[in-house]
């Protein structure tokens, strides 16, 4: 008998037919003899319904106090969908009950919107399912130090599972949603591309942060520093197929490296489009200058991705950095009011039609040639490398959007991405 806590998205909560059909499984699994918890997200919809509610009433730049009431709204959404699934489990025969996460608690800091768990008080969950209950607790949500509700981001309540499964020590999390695992790439681009069986927190981390969309980077976080068995299934499957073959379905997310399997080198490709380049040409080559570039981008709180300073000639030298798409204008702005007139730069040049595509793969660590081997591939394919950055796991380009459909279909039949070894073992 396991302690076992599911996580459902909001399209498998989307509707009160759907909602039973969670129960269903839910049921089947308690009655497998399982401990059972369960984090369902809001309904599908209506967290952004929520918000644009809040928006048509809220400042233009809301403040720390209004901060605190869209989290109050927010927040609702999910205790709807946990009293419901109760109702559900109660009409299917099931014992269960439901609680918001001011009454586990789940203890989070102030961050409203982006709030981080600090701790969760795991008594009276174990009270619960002492007494036979399913329980239920709203992803998404926590309260913080002075009794006020926050939210963990969008996407939060795969967070707030894995969480609550290191709190209990559950046996594994299973995150349902509406892909079947983790893949070596988006089956939409690469027809070929095959769910992986297994995957590595460490790679399943870097894909999360390079754009894969699975998974809430923090919960993935969270799962690595506490070991947290976490597995990624679809929730499409009929609800009364056999338990066994649901548990060993979808991708599995491990810690230990196994030796002995025989391990693709790299394991997935990831790409992201959401990406702008800006260059600063001619600046000047002098200590300090790294700092008066990306300080007041910084300042204006735009994230950098990709950096890359050229070599310098007759004192000069070119610098280019990546942003998120969306902050490209603003970058482009502050590079032109306050960086240019203030280090004399010569030209500030952008573009906004470029993508990330990246290769993953533990196995990299051990293997020389790697990046290589995808810098010829790029090469065959007549496409130009804009940009490289490098981890210990993986190697990522910058290259022309237009590319990039192209770029990842080579790179998946050149690592062999196809084949069996790639996918890790059952
Ligand atoms: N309902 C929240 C959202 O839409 C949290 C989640 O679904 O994970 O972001
Ligand atoms: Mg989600």
């Amino acid at each position: 008998m396991a302690l076992i806590v599911h996580k459902y998205g909001g399209t498998s909560m989307g509707s009160t037919e759907r909602i039973r059909n969670v129960a269903r499984r839910v049921a089947k699994w308690a009655r497998a003899g399982h401990r059972m918890v369960v984090v369902p997200s809001a309904m599908s919809g209506e967290t952004n319904r929520l918000l644009a509610l809040a928006k048509e009433l809220q400042p233009a730049l809301p403040d720390a106090a209004s901060l605190r009431e869209i989290d109050a709204i927010a927040a609702t959404g999910e205790q709807v969908s946990v009293g419901l699934l109760a109702l559900a489990l109660h009409s299917e025969g099931m014992p269960a009950v439901s609680y918001a996460g001011w009454q586990v608690p789940v203890q989070t800091d102030s961050a409203f919107g982006k709030a981080r768990i600090r701790h969760i008080e795991g008594a009276r969950v174990r009270a619960d399912l002492d007494a036979g209950k399913v329980v239920i607790v709203t992803g998404f949500q926590g309260l913080d130090e002075h009794g006020d509700v926050t939210t963990l981001g969008r996407g939060g309540s795969d967070t707030s599972a894995v969480a609550v499964a290191a709190a209990l020590q559950a046996d594994e999390c299973l995150i349902y949603t509406d892909v079947d695992g983790v893949y070596t790439t988006d089956p939409r681009i690469v027809p070929e591309a095959r769910r992986r069986h297994t995957i590595s927190f460490e790679e399943m981390l870097e894909m999360a942060s390079l754009g894969s969309k699975v998974l809430q980077i923090r919960s993935v976080e969270f799962a690595g520093k506490y070991r947290v068995p976490t597995r990624v299934l679809s929730s499409f499957t009929p609800w009364d197929i056999p338990l066994d073959e649901e548990a060993r379905s979808g991708t599995l997310i491990t810690f230990e490296e196994d030796e002995k399997m025989e391990q693709a080198v790299v394991s997935g490709i990831a790409f992201n489009r959401d990406e702008a380049k800006v260059t600063v040409l001619g600046v000047p080559d002098r200590p300090g200058i790294a700092y008066q570039i990306l300080g007041p981008v910084a300042e204006a709180n735009i994230d950098v991705d990709v950096i890359i300073q050229n070599v310098s000639h007759d004192g000069r030298t070119d610098f280019s950095f990546t942003v998120h798409r969306n902050d490209y204008a603003r970058a482009m702005q502050t590079l032109r009011e306050v960086v240019a007139p203030a280090i004399g730069a010569a030209e500030i040049v952008g573009d906004a039609k470029i993508c990330k595509v990246s290769i993953v793969g533990i196995g990299m660590r051990s293997h020389v040639g790697v990046a290589s081997k995808m810098f010829r591939t790029l090469s065959e394919e007549g496409i130009n490398i804009q940009m490289i950055s490098t981890s210990e796991i993986k190697t990522s380009v910058v290259i022309d959007e237009k590319y990039m459909e192209l770029a990842v279909r080579a790179l998946h039949k050149a690592f062999d991405l196809e084949l069996d070894k790639a996918v890790g073992s059952v």
